[in-house]
């Protein structure tokens, strides 16, 4: 028996794995049994260096000796408890810490378990919300094309990938599309923020002529388009959608899944575009990837259209067995703890011209038909090969693996977000890497 018998198993059947092609892993699959800092251990010994925070989620790093301690010490003190009619004091503390962060306003926070069902739970409180107002036929959602929030029902209906249309047919109805904003013919290999696309936002006007204001509930974004291949928001973009929002009593939910908790060098997008939305969807980052966590964060308004019935009726019918879990409070508050004293967020804000630098490196590099980059989000789109639109990516993040750097890829799009902790040293072994690799794919 080899001393990895028992981290990797011989019956890979079992598990259903999720976003992945099932049958080609488990012929060839790829374990993962340790990690530190900013490197994964395989099953095979092999360190790989994580390009990725796992899946955008381990700011700190991994295996933080500070998340450590606090989740095995919570688990031996106080494993659970509900939230429904009962608390424990970390959950109201780590409400207090994160709403702390975002400019006052913005002042309420309700804990799910995943970004998933925060965004349904933000699309939710918005609907909840008119009504509340009495204002009930507000029941549209605004969603974008390739916008990902997630995979409810709430999620996938907002968001604009058409696998989830052609796998699942039934979506929500009264739901509409704001164009994406990807515009490669006139914002390819931009650094940072690109020029053009802010009227794209306009768009909104016309959802509001078509269907009347009074019926448009809210409208959900990604300030940074993640998963479906870092699509970075126009100079100006955020700022129109926003006015516009305002302009018709629509509200603005931003989805802060990715770029939450340092990702663009700031605590938050909300501080790094300087536009306040009327609420936030929060995960990953919050317990960086540790123990599943995510919340809404919502503003003062909102929170106080709900208090207004008589004192011992419950204001929001919603929650989950597991809203406020103390062993993720617990993480979630060593994880800001680890943030503010190791000024992770400002590190990343520090080392993202580097970054820059070393993503627009690739410039001529085989095969390359756009660099993006924003904080320390990267995207190098691939030309892709006629009729296998996510072949060449694939097999570049199969070598890369080989080579010992963890990459994710979209379509023929490769996605880099790497542990805030990440130094110079490693910024030049990932780029290395995929320049090397980026000559031996097909
Ligand atoms: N929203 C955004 C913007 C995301 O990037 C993700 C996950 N990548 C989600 C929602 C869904 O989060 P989860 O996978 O935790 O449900």
């Amino acid at each position: 028996m080899s001393d990895n018998a028992a981290s990797s198993p011989n019956n890979l059947d079992a598990f259903w794995m999720p976003f992945t092609a099932n049958r080609q892993f488990k012929s060839n699959p790829r374990m993962l049994v340790g990690a530190k800092g900013m490197f994964y251990n395989n099953a095979e010994g092999q360190p790989i260096l994580d390009g990725t925070a796992g899946l955008w989620c381990c700011n700190a790093g991994h295996a933080e000796p500070r998340i450590v301690e606090a989740v095995s010490k919570q688990i031996a003190e106080l494993d659970y408890a509900p939230a429904f009619q009962m608390g424990h004091p970390k959950i109201f503390e780590l409400a207090a810490r994160v709403t702390g962060m975002f400019p006052s306003g913005l002042d309420h926070m309700f804990f799910t378990n995943s970004g998933s069902e925060s965004v349904d739970t933000a699309l939710k409180i918005a609907l909840a919300y008119h009504r509340a107002r009495g204002e009930g036929a507000r029941t549209r959602l605004i969603g974008r094309e390739r916008g990902y929030h997630g995979v409810g029902f709430g999620g996938i209906s907002v968001g604009g990938i058409v696998a989830n249309r052609r796998t699942f047919g039934t979506m929500l109805t009264g739901v509409d599309h704001l164009p994406h904003t990807h515009l490669p013919e006139k914002n390819a290999f931009s650094r940072g923020q690109p020029e053009h696309g802010a009227e794209l936002a306009d768009e909104l006007e016309r959802l509001v002529t078509l269907h009347d204001a009074s019926t448009i509930a809210a409208v959900i974004v990604e300030p940074v388009a993640g998963s479906t291949g870092v699509i970075l928001p126009p100079k100006g973009y955020l700022e129109r959608l926003r006015a516009i929002c305002d302009k018709h009593g629509i509200l603005l939910i931003f989805d802060e899944v990715i770029t939450g908790f340092g990702r663009l060098g700031s605590a938050f997008a909300t501080d790094f575009f300087g536009v306040k939305p009327d609420l936030v969807t929060l995960a990953k980052g919050l317990t960086s990837g540790t123990i599943p966590m995510g919340g809404v964060v919502c503003s003062k308004d909102i929170y106080d259209a709900f208090m207004t019935g008589p004192d011992n009726m419950i204001e929001l019918f919603h929650g989950y067995t597991y809203s406020g879990h103390p062993v993720a409070a617990a993480a979630g508050l060593a994880t800001m703890d680890c943030y503010k004293e190791e000024g992770l967020f400002e590190r990343a804000n520090e080392i993202a011209p580097y970054w820059e630098e070393a993503v627009h490196s690739l410039k001529g590099a085989p095969h390359v038909i756009d660099l993006r980059n924003l904080g320390l989000i990267g995207a190098i789109e691939l030309e892709s090969i006629p009729g296998k639109p996510t072949a060449r990516a694939f097999e570049a993040f199969l070598k890369c693996y080989e080579k010992g750097v963890l990459i994710r890829t979209t379509g023929d799009i490769i996605a880099l977000s790497p542990p805030l902790i990440v130094e110079k040293k490693h910024i030049d072994q990932i780029f290395d890497t995929i320049r090397t690799v980026l000559d031996e794919v097909a």
